[in-house]
């Protein structure tokens, strides 16, 4: 997949439905998108591993595939489940709570918070979070994969830490405030 700047970096074919997978933004088109990367993500891995071969530099990107598939899965059932949850819920409230409906407020939500320019692409990424503080030094690190929201034009850039990795931080966190 090459960017509009002309920068490509190294790409496999499996890797276009990994990112069409990590980049769709319908909720409701991600099962198929996840569906087909995973396969072509395995169709890969099998491959390699019949002919002992591959290059470092692919495997690794598959591992990367391997686990921002498995996340966005687990996402997915917990959005599913969230939103089952949801729509239970507003069935029973819209008798006696006719008002507010906060998602129409989204215009203009494509739009960078910094800079407003509209030049934002998502990228796929691996992020090692560090607990802050010298003490927390050896402590584990949490590995996330999230979609970047980059602005091209200002670098603003932003991501949702997944639910259980945010878990994570906020239990952590808790903990050396009462250490
Ligand atoms: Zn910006």
């Amino acid at each position: 997949m090459a960017s509009r700047n002309g920068y490509v970096t190294k790409t496999y074919p499996w890797n276009d439905a990994y990112l069409a997978a990590l980049l769709e933004s319908d909720r409701k088109k991600i099962p198929a998108r996840l569906q087909a990367a995973e396969s072509a993500v395995n169709e890969r891995l099998h491959a390699l591993s019949a002919d002992h071969g591959g290059i470092p530099h692919e495997r690794q990107a598959l591992e990367d595939a391997t686990n921002g598939l498995k996340v966005l899965r687990q996402e997915l059932s917990e959005w599913q489940s969230r939103q089952s949850s949801a729509s239970a819920q507003r069935r029973d409230s819209t008798s006696s709570q006719p008002a507010s409906e906060p998602d129409q407020s989204n215009e203009g939500a494509d739009n960078c918070k910094s800079c407003k320019s509209e030049n934002q692409t998502a990228f796929p990424s691996k992020i090692n979070i560090h607990f802050p503080g010298k003490r927390n030094l050896t402590k584990p690190t949490v590995l996330v994969f999230p979609t970047l929201l980059v602005c091209l034009d200002c670098g603003f850039t932003e991501f949702v830490t997944p639910e259980t990795e945010l878990r994570v931080l906020k239990e952590e966190t808790a903990q050396s405030r009462t250490a």
